[in-house]
Formats: C-alpha cells, sequence, structure tokens
C-alpha cells in the first residue's frame, strides 16, 4: 500500500483536495497503485481544534508517509493570532520537519486557455516549463540585522551563503529532472556580480559532467526575468537558488492564465508535498467556485515523482486536457461560448476522462 496523508487546511483547501482524492481513487481503481488515504489536520482549523497550527503528531504521520497532499492554510479569523500560532506556521512547519530542499512548479500554458494569458498568445504558445527552486538555503535563511549604525548611519543587512553540497543536491535534482522531460536546463544566477553565484555556476558546470545527454545553459537572472515574458517555450526545466526561484515561479504562474491551475512540489529528504500555489481564497470558499485542477495536478504530481507512476500521472494531465478541450471552464477561467461549472461538477467530468 502507498499512504498519502492528506491535509485540507483552511478556506478552499477543504474542496479542493477532497476533489484531488476522487481524482485519486479514481485512477487507483484503473492503474491499481494501492492507494491508502489519512488525514490530518493543519492551519486555522488545526488551531481549533488542538490550539496549535500544526500537531507533533500530524508531522509523524507526514514523516511515515509515501506522499503528502496539501490545500491551503490561512483565513482572517486566525490574522490577529501571535506568529507562533498563525496558520503560515503549518507550512514552516512541514518544510522544516520534512526537509523540504527543493520546490518545482511548473507551467504550462494550454493551448485551450491560451487567450486567457496576459501575453500575447503568440508568445506564450507552447510555453511547458518548470522551474526547480532551492527552497532551505540562501538569503533567506543567512545571517542578518534587522538594525545596526555605522558611522551615525542606521543600516541592515541579509547574507546569502551556499555550500558546495547544497547546490550538488539541488543540482542533481533539476538535471535527473531534465534527463526525464526534453533534457534542456538552464541555471539561473547573478554570476556577474555575486560570489555565491559564482559558486553556483561552478557546481553546475561540475554536474553536467555526469550529465552528457542534458544541455545546460546559463542566464542572468535580469535576462531570464526578461526570457521568461518574451519567450517562455525556450525553457525546459530551470534551476536557480531561493529569492531568485521565489520571484522567478511567480512570475512564470501568471504565464498559465489562472492560479487555481497551477500545481507544485515540494521535494523531501523523507517525505515530499504537493499542493497547489494559491491560498485559501476565502472569498469564493463554500461557493462552488474554486478551480480544483491546480490541486489535481499536485496529486498527478505526487504520483510522478514520489510513487514513480508517471503513466497514472500522465492520465490525469490529459484527462484536465480533454475537459478544457471539451469546453468545460470553472469561473475562474470561464468566457462566453464555454461551459461554466463548479469545483464539484468538473472533478466528475474528469474522472470521466480517466
Ligand atoms: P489566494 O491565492 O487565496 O487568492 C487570490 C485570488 O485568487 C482570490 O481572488 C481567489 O479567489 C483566487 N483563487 C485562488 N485560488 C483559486 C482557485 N483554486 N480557483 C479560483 N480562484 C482562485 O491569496 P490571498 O487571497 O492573498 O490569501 C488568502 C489566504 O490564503 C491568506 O490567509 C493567505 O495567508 C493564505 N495563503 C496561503 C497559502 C498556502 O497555504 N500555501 C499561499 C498563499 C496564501
Amino acid at each position: 500500500m502507498k499512504k498519502i496523508i492528506v491535509i485540507p487546511g483552511d478556506g478552499i483547501g477543504q474542496e479542493i483536495t477532497a476533489c484531488a482524492v476522487k481524482v485519486l481513487e479514481k485512477i487507483d481503481q484503473k492503474f491499481n497503485i494501492g492507494l491508502e488515504f489519512e488525514t490530518r489536520d493543519a492551519g486555522g482549523t488545526s488551531y481549533e481544534k488542538f490550539g496549535t497550527p500544526l500537531t507533533d503528531e500530524a508531522l509523524s504521520a507526514c514523516k511515515n508517509a509515501d506522499g503528502v497532499l496539501f490545500g491551503a492554510v490561512g483565513g482572517k479569523k486566525w490574522d490577529s493570532l501571535p506568529v507562533h500560532l498563525r496558520p503560515e506556521k503549518a507550512i514552516f512547519g512541514l518544510r522544516k520537519g520534512l526537509g523540504l530542499f527543493a520546490n518545482l512548479r511548473p507551467t504550462k500554458v494550454y493551448p485551450e486557455l491560451i487567450n486567457s494569458s496576459p501575453l500575447k498568445p503568440e508568445l506564450v504558445k507552447g510555453a511547458d516549463l518548470l522551474i526547480v527552486r532551492e527552497l532551505v538555503g540562501g538569503i533567506y535563511f543567512g545571517p542578518r540585522c534587522e538594525s545596526e549604525t555605522k558611522d551615525g548611519v542606521e543600516q541592515a543587512w541579509d547574507t546569502e551563503i551556499y555550500s558546495v553540497p547544497e547546490i550538488e543536491r539541488i543540482t542533481k535534482l533539476a538535471f535527473e529532472t531534465a534527463k526525464k522531460s526534453r533534457g534542456k536546463l538552464t541555471s539561473v544566477d547573478k554570476a556577474n556580480v555575486l560570489a555565491a553565484s559564482r559558486l553556483w555556476r561552478k557546481v553546475v558546470n561540475d554536474m553536467a559532467k555526469n550529465y552528457p545527454e542534458v544541455e545546460l545553459n546559463h542566464l542572468y537572472v535580469d535576462n531570464a526575468a526578461m526570457q521568461l515574458v518574451l519567450n517562455p517555450a525556450q525553457f525546459d526545466i530551470i534551476v536557480t537558488n531561493n529569492i531568485f526561484g521565489d520571484i522567478l515561479s511567480d512570475e512564470a504562474a501568471v504565464i498559465g492564465g489562472s492560479i487555481g491551475l497551477m500545481p507544485s512540489a515540494s521535494i523531501g529528504e523523507l517525505t515530499s508535498l504537493y499542493e497547489p500555489i494559491h491560498g485559501s481564497a476565502p472569498d469564493i470558499s463554500g461557493k462552488d467556485k474554486a478551480n480544483p485542477m491546480g490541486t489535481i495536478l499536485s496529486a498527478a504530481m505526487l504520483l510522478r515523482y514520489s510513487l514513480n507512476r508517471a503513466d497514472a500521472a500522465q492520465a490525469i494531465e490529459s484527462a484536465i486536457e480533454k475537459t478544457l478541450d471539451d469546453g468545460w471552464r470553472t469561473p475562474d477561467i470561464f468566457s462566453d461560448g464555454f461551459k461554466k461549472v463548479g469545483t464539484n461538477r468538473v472533478t466528475e467530468i474528469i474522472c470521466d476522462f480517466i
């Protein structure tokens, strides 16, 4: 059996994870994987029940699972809690507890939704890329000073530190991913200015010797940001550090048209965690309006990366494409001439296409 811990969280997290589980159950009937689901709380929902956004028991269940499917956390109700009790603390607890060192964010422009992209159709046509972001190092975790006075002037500073093993770990994952994809890897840094980026580039070049089948190129982050909107279809896999990945993955996410469509994977030393990139969307929660596709595609990533079942993942991805191709649209991607459906109905349609 393959155990999946489902953490719905708050707001639409409850609805969209239920949809993803329905799709996984359908997949299990077809592919006989032997999936087993257990639910745990996190975020505001966990705070209401247990007085903490993430219990030790929930974390330990995740550590012992084959994969974690996460919805979203957060909501106005908990915004005024002290920082250590706020819903988002659950995410940091899971990142730290599971050793989630890499974040994988695919961006795909579906031909059926090309007009939903904020960019011109001719620019985004064929875009299908994945950003591999280092998640536990770099400037977000380096030494910092909030305020000090030097020569009578107040200043603050942060530090970007990367070690060779940290860069090797993320780079290896990126090369392996590129090998299974279209064989192209772009490493993004700022090696013309930053020492940590120069080490990054050296380690990536050294690692490339083990992957002669992967075509590698390097881009400075300013150019990468520009290329993402000028010609996103040139990219296959992009690997980058924590801060550049944070910014570029949000830039890439909008190219696809709706955040409701975007999945992600956080690869861990113990267990990996899969979640849509959006939040708990309190404005549409409980109204059958949320697009569950980002979460369903996250479940497909779980099958591909944690269970090594690319065949089952592909079945989900093509069912989503068929659903879109057949004209079904949740409100976030609806336009005249298409068939408007809610969260639950679109899930049934996706299941029917599996
Ligand atoms: P959000 O992503 O929840 O919503 C932004 C906008 O996108 C809203 O208009 C929402 O209706 C829409 N949207 C989001 N997901 C959608 C979907 N699946 N289908 C259709 N429309 C969708 O961001 P926000 O409003 O800034 O934050 C709401 C709460 O979520 C906050 O408490 C925030 O802290 C939290 N949050 C959590 C996560 C997470 O759990 N990983 C991430 C981001 C924000």
